[in-house]
């Protein structure tokens, strides 16, 4: 693969301004990062879009919409949050902008990635949170901590580009064989929702009252980054608790 930023994509969350999108195109197409994903834009199809992309409107042309997150990032395998804040209940891992540059950079392209952007007031969700493997923030002054969204897509896809591009060619790593490809997360999502029936057949989850555990269950598994054989194996013991068999599916 010449582009490994190819494997990189950008997910925006229910923009409000579409100008925003527009300078996002803009920032991701400077940095030679092209798989913009949307997710119920405010607006789309706006004058000002088109304005601030500044001749990036290949990339809004080429843009997927999406209704949900998990159905925007089914086949990436790792899944990073952005966020102005670093302190959440359940804290996940979190990487500095320039971690998650060096952190993308080790893992594409045998690896999908997606960076995923919030709303422009209140930012990722705690549904949405769940989907995420890391959380990445970028460090901001104290005393005025509100940073555009689109100047933000810049800073990660700048930090991307830098990080690959000090790579040595030779380690750029290749997808390994079949044994060795990390699950997407569409498979994880199939995953979650088996253990979380099977917790619940044996009374381990109390549906009325879940608490954490099922975001901690994410974090646990997610942190393992799973292989698809594996994904298959632990849902083979599950099938198995549940006195049923599991049935891979063929791909
Ligand atoms: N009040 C919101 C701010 C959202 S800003 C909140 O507290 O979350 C809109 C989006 O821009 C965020 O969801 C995030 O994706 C990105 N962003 C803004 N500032 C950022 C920062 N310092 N680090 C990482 N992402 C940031």
């Amino acid at each position: 693969m010449d582009n490994p930023l190819d494997s990189l994509c950008i997910v925006m969350i229910q923009t409000s301004h579409p100008g925003n999108i527009g300078s996002a195109a803009r920032a991701m197409k400077t940095m030679g990062v092209n798989d913009l994903r949307l997710i119920q834009p405010n607006k789309f199809n706006s004058p000002e879009t088109s304005a601030l992309a500044s001749g990036a409107d290949d990339i809004l042309v080429a843009a997927q919409h999406f209704d949900t997150l998990s159905a925007a990032v089914a086949d990436c395998q790792t899944v990073i949050g952005t966020s102005a804040r670093s302190e959440r209940t359940v804290s996940w891992p979190q990487l500095a902008a320039r971690q998650c540059g060096e952190f993308v950079a080790e893992h594409l392209p045998s690896r999908k990635i997606a960076l995923v952007f919030g709303r422009e007031r209140s930012g990722l969700s705690n549904e949405e949170l769940e989907h995420c493997h890391y959380l990445a923030h970028i460090p901001m002054a104290k005393e005025f901590f509100s940073l555009n969204i689109a100047a933000a897509v810049q800073l990660f896809c700048y930090e991307c580009r830098m990080a690959t591009q000090a790579k040595p060619e030779s380690s750029s790593l290749q997808p390994g064989d079949r044994d060795d490809i990390p699950a997407t997360s569409e498979v994880m999502e199939g995953f979650y929702q088996h253990l979380e029936t099977t917790l619940t057949d044996v009374r381990y989850l109390d549906p009325e009252n879940p608490r954490l555990l099922m975001r901690r269950m994410r974090r646990l598994f997610g942190r393992s980054a799973p292989t698809q054989n594996e994904v298959s194996m632990l849902r083979g013991m599950l099938a198995a608790f549940q006195g049923r068999k599991f049935q891979r599916r063929s791909s």
